[in-house]
């Protein structure tokens, strides 16, 4: 067994960057500008011309962001949003923080992104937002969700958590709806150095809303317009974000790169690997295969010391906070659950290393398979 390969390695990412964040950092200290200011500022307008869009609202973290976009689009107690529970929870959780209801669809099962057909069967009278995520970096079917959103007259918002500079066609994943939702959290594929996040949109009345629900519904500084919250980004992330954002275009390359090595050495194995559309420029977030078996199949690849993640178990209309809601059953969603298997990716992973990784998950689906049993597999 040779070294161990973790399933990410900020340390890569950062080494290089040292001297670079520590001035930044130095910066902020020397302004004492330590919430918003000058360095959130500076990042939001660097990341908004980078994707191509008019505003760009720096704030606490990605479920922030949902909140206070969902808010802006008019969300508010009672209503429903359509959305994936193939999802972190965090999507739901904003929905419910709002006084709102998350209606579950089914994804489709090559993509594992949001099914339109399922979001147009499920519009209502009540249903006020839909909320597709860009699960993993792939980019949901922009266009026939635009065509099922705008039939009904109900604004779009995109969970882009993990789909920084992914494109659907020539527009950045997070610019297509009324709003894109982002996520700064360190393991993302640009990440500060804690916890920040960021709505982007076209639309000036949004982003003026968005604007002052960050910052206690603030009109001025002593006078507060609406009931918002403390949802602001420390100068510390702008100012680190704004180093990182320079080098955002190599390590999106660079994932692109192992993602085409892994889908070409799996390829002949027999693998599956969750697909991305023809449409779509995928920002490899995570890279995600989908083995029967999946828990034995990760214990005997962590045996052979190979780490790798699972995204996500549990889907969230099956997790135990909603279990007084009731539920619909979503077949593929929970088919996903049970087989997805994230393996190692990150800007600087070896080519030597991903053919490790695939040796011993062709392995390891092999002695699953040839197990009686799961529990029989030693690991
Ligand atoms: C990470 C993530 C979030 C939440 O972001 P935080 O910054 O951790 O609050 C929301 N949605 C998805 C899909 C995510 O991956």
């Amino acid at each position: 067994m040779g070294e161990p390969i973790p399933f990410n390695d900020l340390t890569l990412q950062h080494a290089p960057l040292r001297a670079a964040l520590e001035a930044a950092i130095g910066r902020v200290l020397d302004d004492n500008a330590y919430i918003q200011g000058p360095h959130v500022q500076r990042f939001e307008e660097a990341f908004a011309e980078r994707l191509g869009v008019a505003h760009c609202i720096g704030c606490s973290s990605g479920t922030a962001a949902l909140v206070l976009a969902l808010e802006a689009v008019g969300v508010r107690p009672g209503d429903d949003v359509i959305t994936t529970a193939h999802t972190f929870f965090a999507g739901p959780e904003a929905i419910l923080a709002l006084g709102a209801r998350p209606v579950f669809v089914d994804v489709d099962p090559r993509t594992a992104t949001l099914d339109p057909a399922a979001v147009e069967a499920a519009l209502t009278p009540r249903t006020r937002a839909i909320l597709p995520v860009h699960i993993y970096g792939g980019v949901c079917d922009m266009d026939r969700l635009a065509a099922v959103a705008e039939a009904a007259g109900v604004p779009l918002v995109e969970d882009t958590a993990q789909a920084h500079l992914a494109r659907w066609r020539d527009g950045a994943a997070g610019t297509l709806g009324a709003a894109g939702t982002f996520s700064f959290f360190p393991g993302k594929n640009l990440g500060a150095l804690g916890d920040a996040g960021a709505v982007v949109t076209n639309d000036a009345a949004l982003a003026e809303r968005m604007r002052s629900m960050r910052d206690h519904g603030r009109l001025s500084k002593y006078e507060h317009g609406a009931i918002g919250f403390n949802h602001r980004m420390d100068g510390v992330q702008g100012a680190v974000l704004e180093v990182k954002l320079r080098h955002l275009d190599a390590w999106t390359e660079a994932r692109r790169e192992a993602a085409a090595r892994y889908v070409e050495a799996l390829a002949p194995r027999g693998i599956a690997v969750v697909e991305t559309l023809p449409e779509a420029v995928h920002a490899y977030h995570l890279f995600v295969v989908r083995v029967p078996r999946r828990d034995a199949v990760q214990r005997v690849l962590q045996a052979a010391g190979i780490a790798s993640g699972v995204h996500y178990p549990v889907p969230c209309h099956r997790q135990p906070a909603l279990a007084n809601m009731a539920q619909p059953s979503l077949p593929v969603t929970e088919r996903l659950a049970d087989e997805v298997l994230s393996l190692p990716l990150f800007p600087g992973i070896t080519a030597a290393q991903q053919a490790r990784v695939v040796d011993a998950l062709s392995a390891a689906v092999d002695a699953v398979s040839a197990a009686p049993q799961a529990d029989a597999v030693p690991g």
